[in-house]
């Protein structure tokens, strides 16, 4: 059993046998070193309502998608115990 952690920047996805929120890494296909988060908290930024989406949001890397979805208290991070 692998878990599944998604480029914030391309979406390219890597597998790792261990579950954490997120790891560090250099993605091989955008060069970007980046905060791959876990495919189940990318699921959970599609929670949140589009009216609460900044303008850029379509433009923002995942990890920065989450962080804007944290401070303004648009996700219910409670889940990220459960990670
Ligand atoms: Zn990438």
């Amino acid at each position: 059993m692998t878990e599944t952690y998604v480029c914030p920047h391309c979406g390219r996805t890597e597998e790792r046998p261990y579950r954490v929120r997120l790891i560090i890494l250099t993605c091989l296909d955008c060069g970007e070193n980046g905060r791959f988060l876990h495919e189940s908290i990318v699921n959970r930024l599609e929670e949140v309502p589009e009216a609460e989406r900044p303008e850029e949001w379509g433009e923002m890397p995942l990890d920065e998608r989450l962080g804007y979805a944290i401070r303004e208290g648009l996700l219910d991070v409670s889940f990220t115990g459960a990670i």
